[in-house]
């Protein structure tokens, strides 16, 4: 099998087979293709598009190119979960303990933070002495004892991917729905759960802006879950503006705990709630979406879920102690407030601005190794929809640096103050195999 024929193949539109799609693949990533000819190959697939077989295939070759996480040894039903990138998303924080209060296993690999949106992994390290790797019995073990084991996501996950992201990223073809979502996929099915809760963001926020190629990206992951036999569901939720109130790793660990405790931002719970729901009918501990959220807010009225937390974080080696001191956790040194200018209602809150100035501040990373202040971020006061009077506080920035004044006004310019009240909801949609369910 020669890559010319297969890349003059797909130029010419035509259909891979399985085995050239995962020859290409295994080629590449042991370098007997290069870097131009697998260039070739993704702007073809780019321009000519990938069929739901070509997409599976494509995606099973990536994730067979590293390690395969093997979680047969664990008990009971295995639920990941993963968002496909927002700015203050905080729900990975909350929603993993919470499931595992119900009964469902969690075992969870998370990434790091890049650009203006988090990452899970960055947000427990604020955690004191909080350890983000183990080896792989110490991770089972912890699973089927405690429920739920969060992890950095190894090398070795999908190494095909890796490449193959990097290239498209300096080559023009990320923004395919089919490479897009066998590039995630790829990683989600070697992370070894039985079924997988998409949160798909839609909005300024968001990789995909609007709600139809929003939908399109979902159904494309969710066939390849369906397609190999792992039950997939997706939501498609708003990301036009933050997530909850709280954007930075220490602050969102805070707000994690406020929601665990019944005292979280009414958008954040709504969302952990709607994606528990869904991952607690695919675990089957209940029959229909009402019960679900029904057992989610009575662990949350009980204690049960922060109860999980503490566990969790005791069994990961950090100081459960932060649960009721919040001191303890990494502080900026300052913090300046902004003030509304004018009278009215929050029209929009760009999301992706927003994030970029919580980046600013020393919150996130613009290269995968930069460090970052831990204690940095923001804290909003107002959401869309909200009323505001000139003089009141819109949000609280906190940082280490001592001059933000070019952080506050992009801080200014990502937010619209106009004179009618507009509601931002908050789940779009649903994506299931055999069903696209608009939900406004
Ligand atoms: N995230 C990924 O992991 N892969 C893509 O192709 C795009 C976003
Ligand atoms: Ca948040």
């Amino acid at each position: 099998m020669r890559i010319y024929d297969i890349i003059k193949q797909k130029r010419d539109n035509g259909e891979l087979s399985e085995e050239q799609i995962q020859e290409f693949i295994s080629q590449y990533t042991n370098e007997t293709i290069t870097d131009y000819q697998a260039s070739a190959l993704v702007m073809a697939m780019f321009i000519n598009g990938l069929n739901k077989k070509e997409t599976v295939a494509l995606t099973k070759a990536m994730m067979n190119s590293g390690e395969v996480v093997d979680l047969s040894s664990v008990n009971g039903a295995k639920v990941d979960k993963h968002s496909t990138g927002g700015v203050g998303d905080t729900t990975t924080l909350v929603l993993a303990p919470l499931v595992a209060a119900a009964g469902v296993k969690i075992a969870k690999m998370s990434g790091r933070g890049l650009g203006h949106t988090g990452g899970t992994v960055d947000k427990l390290s604020a955690i004191p002495n909080f350890k983000l790797e183990m080896d792989g019995e110490s991770f089972l073990k912890q699973v089927n004892e405690v429920g739920i084991a969060v992890i950095g996501q190894s090398k070795n996950i999908a190494p095909a991917d890796k490449k193959l992201y990097a290239l498209r990223d300096v080559t023009a073809t990320v923004e395919n729905i089919s490479l897009i979502a066998s590039s995630i996929m790829s990683k989600k099915l070697a992370a070894g759960a039985d079924g997988i809760v998409l949160d798909v963001k839609t909005g300024s926020g968001a990789f995909i802006k609007d709600l139809d190629g929003s939908i399109e990206l979902a159904k494309a992951m969710v066939d390849i879950g369906d397609g190999m036999n792992r039950e997939t569901i997706a939501l498609i939720t708003d990301m036009s503006q933050p997530l909850g109130m709280a954007i930075g790793n220490s602050l969102e660990v805070i707000e994690a705990i406020e929601t665990l405790k019944g005292k979280g931002a009414p958008d954040l719970l709504e969302l952990c709630l709607h994606l528990g729901a869904n991952m607690l009918l695919i675990a089957k501990k209940a029959s229909d979406y009402d019960e679900a959220k029904k057992i989610l807010e009575e662990l949350i009225a009980n204690g049960k879920a922060i109860e999980k937390m503490a566990e969790f974080i005791a069994a990961q080696g950090g100081d459960k102690a932060v649960i009721e001191d919040y001191s303890l956790l990494p502080q900026a040194k300052n913090e300046y407030q902004v003030l509304a200018k004018e009278n009215g209602y929050v029209q929009v809150f760009h999301s992706e601005k927003v994030g970029v100035c919580a980046l600013n501040l020393g919150a996130g990373r613009v290269k995968i190794d930069d460090d970052i202040n831990l204690g940095a971020g923001i804290v909003l006061n107002k959401k869309i929809g909200d009323k505001v009077e000139k003089g009141e506080l819109l949000a609280t920035l906190y940082t280490d640096l001592e001059d933000v004044e070019s952080i506050i006004s992009d801080f200014e310019n990502a937010l619209v103050i106009g004179n009618e009240a507009k509601e931002q909801p908050l789940i779009l949609a649903r994506v299931t195999a055999d069903k696209i369910e608009k939900l406004v």
